[in-house]
């Protein structure tokens, strides 16, 4: 049996504090896996992608990983266990599939001056863009999109949708394809929601798609106030209604919560829209240009994720949310206008306005608590808590510069 192969059946060494690790590289000192305990890395073969090699820099083939215990069975701090999990009580209960695809942004730091959107920051942007659109393509991680943005040095890379476990797949191989080009260039980058409290951010919008048991769309019903479905509306008011509590999870970082704030783009308060892009939920556009069909193209925009969140926990603490709406039937949320004012939404519920806030959203919300193992809710509280420990002396620009230098 060949070392790759004997890999891919029994995994390699692991230990349950990695978990425990923070953003700055500390072990959390509430670390409740103490020095003990032993996992195993189980590769997932249909995760594998091949970086080529680069000039002097050597190829190397990356494999995604649950964390298991040393017979096989899963580990119940796993992340990505966590979302497989979710998918699946998805799917027995309500039958529903969901689709993701998930858009990033992020800055090339030291990048010479451009205007917002301009041809002259795309072409700046180059040899990186074309070799990294040339990766993505290489490594089947089917880019949609890639384009200058707003921010200074700022891009933005969309992939495709695809099944849920692969999409959060996808965006985690995404960052790590990202960084490895950008150091064997010579340029550093920055995923980090902000690299002054002033500046633009950088935000991960999270699309989703609902399917039926049939591949059919589910969000879809032409007749409906954002022509979104019934269940539809069920699935967004679960999200809406968990909302300060998931914040804790999909913008985790002490800068995370200076970007979500009124008149960023970003997410400024608890509410669904049509095209709106100050909305924490988005109804997006619909292309019917060439005869093309809105139906399947119908999905919901959670703005309220930055990179310094773990893909997997973030989409299945969205699924989560939103089994909760569909099965207990929650209040359908208003779907605010494209054109919705400061006024029309001055009742709309505001945002954790910082991490501690979100923290303790999700230590109050029994529900979004009771999704997770009490062990890894209580090590995401601790490390969370750990990083704030290790800014508490900074000012906030302190703490963003903090948090651009690690992701
Ligand atoms: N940069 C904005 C954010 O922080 C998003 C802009 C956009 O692509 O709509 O989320
Ligand atoms: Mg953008």
């Amino acid at each position: 049996m060949s070392d790759q192969e004997h890999v891919l059946q029994v995994g390699t060494g692991w230990v349950p504090a990695d978990l425990a690790i923070n953003a700055f590289g500390l072990i959390s000192p509430d670390n409740i896996f103490g020095s003990v305990g032993d996992l195993r890395l189980l590769p997932d073969r249909n995760s594998v992608v091949d970086i080529p090699s680069d000039s002097a820099i050597p190829g190397v083939r990356v494999y995604l990983a649950d964390q298991v215990l040393p017979d096989g069975s899963p580990w119940n701090c796993c992340p990505r266990t966590f979302l497989r999990q979710a998918l699946r009580d998805l799917r027995e209960q309500t039958g529903l599939q969901l689709a993701a695809s998930f858009e990033h942004e992020f800055m090339v730091r030291d990048s010479p001056l451009t205007a917002p959107f301009s041809f002259a920051r795309f072409r700046s942007g180059e040899p990186f863009g074309t070799d990294f659109v040339q990766l993505l393509d290489g490594t089947g991680l089917n880019p949609d999109s890639w384009l200058p943005e707003y921010g200074a040095g700022q891009y933005e890379v969309t992939l495709g949708a695809a099944n849920g476990l692969i999409a959060a797949d996808r965006a985690i191989l995404l960052r790590e394809l990202v960084r490895d080009l950008a150091r064997r260039r010579g340029l550093r980058v920055t995923f980090a929601p902000l690299l002054e409290p002033g500046g633009v951010g950088n935000g991960v919008h999270v699309h989703l798609f609902l399917r039926d048991a049939e591949g059919g769309p589910a969000f879809w019903d032409p007749g409906r106030p954002g022509r979104l479905s019934r269940l539809g509306a069920r699935f967004a008011a679960g999200i809406l209604q968990h909302a300060a509590a998931l914040t804790a999870v999909t913008a985790p970082s002490v800068a995370s919560f200076l970007r979500l704030v009124p008149h960023r783009w970003s997410a400024g308060g608890i509410f669904l829209a049509d095209r709106n892009r100050e909305a924490l939920l988005r109804i997006c556009p619909l292309v019917s240009l060439g005869g093309r069909d809105p139906a399947g193209q119908l999905r919901l925009e959670y703005r309220g994720c930055d990179a310094t969140a773990n893909p997997w926990l973030v989409l299945g603490i969205l699924v989560r949310a939103a089994l909760e709406g569909i099965r207990h039937d929650y209040t359908e949320p208003v779907v605010f206008s494209e054109a919705a004012t400061d006024v029309d939404l001055a009742s709309v519920p505001a945002l954790p306005k910082s991490l501690e806030e979100a923290l303790a959203a999700l230590e109050a919300d029994a529900t979004v608590r009771s999704w997770f193992h009490p062990d890894l809710l209580a090590t995401h509280l601790s490390v969370k808590r750990s990083e704030l420990a290790t800014v508490a002396h900074l000012d906030e620009a302190g703490r963003c510069h903090a948090i651009a230098d690690v992701y």
